[in-house]
């Protein structure tokens, strides 16, 4: 019989997850010495989460920027609203993006001082930096050295103390008289069991990947991290908070340039700027290249509604263009290319740059240069096929006041964690969110004075469900069972969805949750554990598009075809949270219940 250790850790602030969020919570925590942080991460802080191998963007209000062009925050906030369906359908959490937008300038400057790059010599912004167009009518994303992100946020922790254990699945919360008092924890490489006690926790364990099959069948090739497996969601979920949005399928089936890699090779609805033309095989323009923001103009021409106006209608001109062009390819009219014939060689050179510092670019770039040859201007990017992902920042996930605290009190959430279709939550809402929610516990920490007693109880359970997953004679491996979930969810729940199949797919599901899974190692365990909060989530999915009564292709990327129109009634957040084994929901209009 293998018996589990339990490691008992007293810390005033416990964080869930080591990402970006994680990082930065943890690093402003740690800014106050009466306190001890612990930071709990299931892989390893210095290149863990969506941005470990970098990420080159980051939008904010900027205002050295932005103020010369008479452009506010409030023009910031409206901007989203207008340039984004969520945003128009009621979607959109003014408060989250006013948070994050007022004070990302901030934590830029904070990045700057643990060592990152934002400013270059060539550059005429203000600052010297280098801003782009992204989702503002005015440019209002750095650019930046991205790439040492996580071993920069990595060393700032240990410099400040805060004690970093890598290695550790976070697997439950402890609740005591209605707040927060700790977690319970399960080694990755070493089956042990980590009983955290703390004042205030910050819950970061990002999105949720591996519910739906990835593009390629490779495993784990997805576009976020196969770390994140909603652990942090299926975790509040059984601690009775609610989880909005589950019901959203971020990616539609669409084309992308490099498909499912993503390195944004100047794909003018993206992000890097200046960006590269579309054309079909025949050399026809589907979409015109765009170019750099004039920065001689800055101060001399002010920013007016009409520059909105007009920015919108280009952006619409553009808007869901990878899924336009998916339906041109079901007619036969592909293949399409990213084309950079025109550029200048600065511009090539600024977008080898750029991609660099851009998620996994940097490989790709290195190879495709060095092994293939590839030159930005002579080589077309094809447009590929791109199945579901799952990637959406601050898209489904645990529901936050302004506050960024969750109904627990004491508990907080930052980044992909939290969902409220924050659209684009993205870096900022990791760097800024994460920076905000660590600040927010300190206090709550500081102003406790004795940890609450509580957590045997959940100790002992969790140590049973390892015990008995690591001594069961017979049982599925992990992977069949995970398998299975993603088929059951591609087939049953996917961009065309009715009553019939999603309660077909919970039957189904329920099957799932019967076979005996087994673990032979520690590493089988964690994955054990994993496929279980997959099956959560898969859960959530399920009954959160049953309970929604409409189709609602923008922003939540799926119709159903026994309600095939949106509804006003509908036009809001849909929560789910468990009540005495039972599920309730419950409608979220902005920041408020229905
Ligand atoms: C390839 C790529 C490129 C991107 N580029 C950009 C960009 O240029 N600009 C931009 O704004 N955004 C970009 N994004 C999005 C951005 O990177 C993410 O929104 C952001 O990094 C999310 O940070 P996070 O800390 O909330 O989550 P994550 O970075 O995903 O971190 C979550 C962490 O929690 C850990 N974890 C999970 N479960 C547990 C558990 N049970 N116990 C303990 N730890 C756990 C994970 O291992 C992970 O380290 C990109 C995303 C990708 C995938």
């Amino acid at each position: 019989m293998k018996e589990l250790k339990v490691i008992p850790i007293e810390t005033d602030v416990l964080v869930i997850g080591g990402g970006l969020a994680g990082c930065m919570a943890a690093i402003n925590a740690a800014g106050n010495k009466e306190l001890k942080v612990t930071l709990a991460e299931k892989s390893d802080t210095r290149a863990s989460g969506k941005a470990g191998t970098g990420v080159d963007h980051a939008w904010s209000y900027i205002p050295p920027v932005h103020e010369p062009m008479g452009y506010t925050l409030d023009d910031l906030v409206e901007d989203w609203r207008q340039s984004t369906a969520s945003g128009a359908s009621g979607f959109l959490r003014d408060d989250l993006v006013r948070l994050v937008a007022s004070t990302m300038y901030d934590r830029m400057l904070d990045l700057e001082k643990f060592g990152i790059n934002f400013r270059y010599e060539d550059s005429k912004v203000p600052g010297k930096f280098r801003v782009v167009y992204q989702y503002f009518s005015v440019p209002g994303s750095f650019n930046f050295d991205g790439v040492p992100l996580k071993p920069k946020l990595t060393a700032e922790m240990k410099k400040r103390g805060v004690q970093i254990i890598n290695r550790v699945q976070v697997t439950d919360l402890i609740k005591t008289d209605g707040q927060i008092s700790g977690a319970v924890g399960v080694g990755t490489r070493i089956a042990e069991i980590y009983f955290f006690k703390a004042k205030a926790v910050v819950l970061c364990a990002g999105g949720q990947s591996r519910i739906h099959r990835n593009p390629t069948g490779v495993d784990f090739n997805t576009f976020g991290p196969p770390t994140c497996t909603g652990d942090g969601a299926a975790m509040a979920l059984h601690a009775g908070l609610p989880i909005v949005n589950m019901e959203s399928l971020s990616g539609k089936p669409n084309l992308r340039a490099g498909a499912n890699y993503n390195p944004n090779y100047g794909d003018p609805r993206s992000t890097v700027q200046p960006a590269a033309r579309i054309i079909d095989w025949k050399g026809n323009i589907i979409v015109p290249r765009t170019r750099f923001y004039d920065w001689e103009k800055l101060g001399k021409e002010k920013w007016t509604p009409e520059v909105r106006r007009k920015w919108l209608e280009e952006r619409r001109s553009i808007g869901n263009i990878r899924g336009r062009m998916a339906e041109m390819h079901d007619r036969g009219e592909g293949p399409f290319y990213l084309d950079f014939a025109e550029a200048t060689d600065y511009e090539a050179q600024y977008i080898e740059w750029s991609i660099k510092n851009e998620g996994r670019g940097t490989q790709f770039m290195r190879y495709f240069k060095d092994e293939e040859g590839f030159d930005l201007k002579k080589t077309r990017q094809e447009y590929a096929g791109y199945g579901p992902m799952e990637f959406g920042t601050g898209q489904r996930g645990l529901w936050v006041n302004r506050g960024l605290e969750t109904e627990i009190r004491n508990l907080f959430a930052a980044g992909d964690e939290v969902g409220a279709f924050l659209n684009a939550a993205a870096a900022p809402g990791a760097l800024a969110g994460g920076w905000y929610a660590g600040g927010m516990a300190a206090t709550r920490a500081l102003a406790q004075k004795k940890f609450p007693v509580a957590g045997e109880e959940e100790v002992k359970g969790r140590k049973a469900i390892c015990s008995e997953l690591l001594n069961r004679e017979r049982g599925f491996f992990w992977k069949e069972v995970e398998v299975y979930l993603q088929n059951l969810m591609d087939f049953y729940c996917g961009g065309i969805r009715s009553e019939a199949m999603l309660k077909r797919g919970l039957e189904r599901l329920d099957y799932a949750r019967a076979a005996p899974l087994k673990a032979d190692n520690p590493h089988e365990l964690a994955r054990c554990l994993e496929v279980k909060s997959i099956m959560d989530t898969a859960e959530m999915v399920l009954r959160c598009s049953l309970e929604r009564k409409e189709s609602r292709p923008e922003p939540l990327g799926f119709r159903r075809s026994d309600y095939p129109q949106p509804s006003q009634e509908w036009s809001c957040f849909l929560g789910i949270r468990l009540e005495d084994g039972e599920f309730k929901y419950a409608k979220y209009r902005g920041d408020k219940p229905v």
